[in-house]
């Protein structure tokens, strides 16, 4: 029988840490429902010690997930372990994930720590956690800049205190495939009892290599690869979880690994990944882009139409594409709408929550003929993170545009429950409606990011709008969708004005 290949996501931890990617609890519930539907191994639903928020989240996770390993990543230090503990309590299979820092500039310059303080504080970090669960991940941060080693050293004695996974990490994003093979065939043959742990991979991708360099660490022995849906994370993203394991299904004859992926829900998880947090997906990505499976070129058409592995290496249909159609219309009844967003994952808190989103399912439905399940997705996200965080809410917009005539906005939001009125001239609508409610709000924040996305194909797609500002190093994404774009750019920009009034600060730690 073929090895296994353990998929541990962690889109809720380290791909949270994207500038302005932070989750709402519901969103992070739903996703976190989908990647047990994709069939990941661990999930890695967040760091309990960041906040209370966090840790909430997690411990709602470990209370709904049952098919995967729920993980908290935790610092080598008491108070992280302990909170990480009991955050995953209630999970059906719960893992604690501690790391500390091993290269030499991150052990003098940060923690300010000898290597050998280094090693009692991985070691007892590993003995505290094994109190809560059997299962613990031990990283050390910045591996791929550490001494090997000093770092078989490490290894060595968390194993002996009960490390069951031993993680990797290119934090940094510095390696290069084959001198990451090297690497982990060094450590692996220099580590006592190496043959008792599952060694895993997790790369970063400053250089682009992030997928490259986890296969290499693959071959040469890994047998968990840390990744995220669409690639997100910190800086330049992580390993993408669709290439990898695309990667391994396609070159069996290579790796000859067995997955437990139900490759079928990969773009399902990519949509709503995209969807809450606001970070579209490019075009020409692998596996999950909108034209991974076009064929443009004529003759490529001609090829593919005769016989398809002429030039196709995987079937659209296996990653799911094709699968997600129409789901619901105008004449659609309540229970069919929540029926259909049972099936997506979303329970909504009480009945009054799912009248609520009904009635704007009905609203959605008269503008657009076709409902589908990414509306369904950005109509439930807008319900949710309005009800948690309703510093500021759109109520109504009327804007006035014709050529050589000067752009023209008036709307109305609330604004902590008071409704205000307010109006200006701008270079473009988009510009004089944010105007408009600047003159009101006076945040003196900074946009980053105006984009705009059709959420699925046709003229009277909604719009996909996000927002990303910026205060005091602060930065939030603001979403809205509507089938008017302008509307659904002052509800995103009313939604990030929310976001800075109210997120709570957080710790970051970087794996
Ligand atoms: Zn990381």
């Amino acid at each position: 029988m073929a090895d296994r290949l353990y998929i541990f996501d962690t889109t809720l931890r380290d791909g949270e840490q994207s500038p302005g990617a932070a989750m709402t609890r519901e969103e992070k519930i739903r996703i976190a429902r989908q990647l047990e539907r994709l069939g990941v191994d661990i999930i890695e639903a967040g760091f309990a010690a960041a906040s209370p928020g966090d840790f909430e989240s997690i411990r709602a996770i470990a209370e709904v997930i049952k098919d995967s390993t729920v993980c908290s990543l935790a610092r080598a230090n008491e108070n992280d372990i302990r909170r990480a503990g009991e955050a995953i309590r209630p999970a059906a299979s719960g893992r604690i994930h501690t790391f500390i820092a091993t290269s030499p500039i991150h052990m003098e310059k940060k923690l300010r720590m000898s290597p050998d303080q280094v090693i009692e504080a991985a070691v007892r970090a590993v003995r505290l956690a094994r109190e809560y669960t059997d299962d613990v991940e031990f990283s050390a941060e910045d591996a791929l800049r550490s001494e090997p080693e000093f770092l078989c050293r490490v290894f060595d004695a968390v194993i002996q205190a009960g490390a069951r996974t031993i993680n990797v990490p290119d934090t940094v994003g510095y390696a290069i495939p084959e001198l990451c093979g090297q690497f982990f065939r060094r450590l692996i043959e220099g580590t006592p009892n190496s043959d008792q742990v599952i060694w895993s991979a997790h790369c970063h991708n400053d250089l682009g290599m992030a997928v490259a360099n986890s296969l290499a660490a693959v071959m040469a022995g890994a047998r968990q690869v840390e990744c995220t849906i669409n690639g997100l994370g910190e800086r330049a993203g992580n390993a993408a979880l669709e290439e990898i394991v695309m990667a391994v299904k396609t070159r069996r004859d290579v790796f000859d690994l067995s997955l437990r992926i139900d490759t079928t829900q990969i773009v399902a998880a990519s949509k709503l990944v995209s969807t809450v947090t606001s970070y579209p997906v490019q075009p020409n990505k692998a596996v999950v882009g909108a034209n991974a499976f076009a064929h443009e070129s004529g003759i490529h058409q001609d090829g593919v139409l005769k016989h398809r592995e002429t030039y196709e290496i995987m079937r659209a249909e296996d990653v799911g594409w094709k699968a997600n159609k129409l789901t619901l219309g105008k004449l659609s009844g309540r229970n069919a709408f929540r029926t259909r967003l049972k099936e997506l994952g979303i329970e909504l808190e009480s009945e009054e929550a799912l009248n609520l989103a009904f009635a704007r399912f009905k609203e959605l439905a008269d503008k657009k003929s076709e409902i589908f399940d990414e509306d369904l997705h950005a109509l439930v996200s807008a319900e949710t993170s309005g009800t948690e965080r309703e510093h500021y809410k759109f109520v109504s917009l009327s804007t006035r545009t014709e050529t050589g005539e000067l752009p023209y906005a008036e709307i109305v939001f609330a604004d902590h429950g008071v409704e205000r009125r307010s109006h200006s001239t701008g270079s473009g609508p988009v510009d004089a409606t944010f105007k408009a409610i600047e003159a009101v709000v006076k945040s003196e924040s900074e946009l980053q990011l105006y984009s705009v996305n059709a959420i699925t194909s046709g003229t009277d797609s909604q719009g996909d709008v996000t927002v990303r500002l910026a205060r005091d190093g602060r930065i939030v994404n603001g979403q809205g969708a509507d089938t008017d774009i302008i509307a659904a750019s002052a509800k995103a920009y009313l939604s990030a004005l929310s976001k800075l009034n109210s997120d709570e600060e957080r710790a970051h730690p970087q794996v």
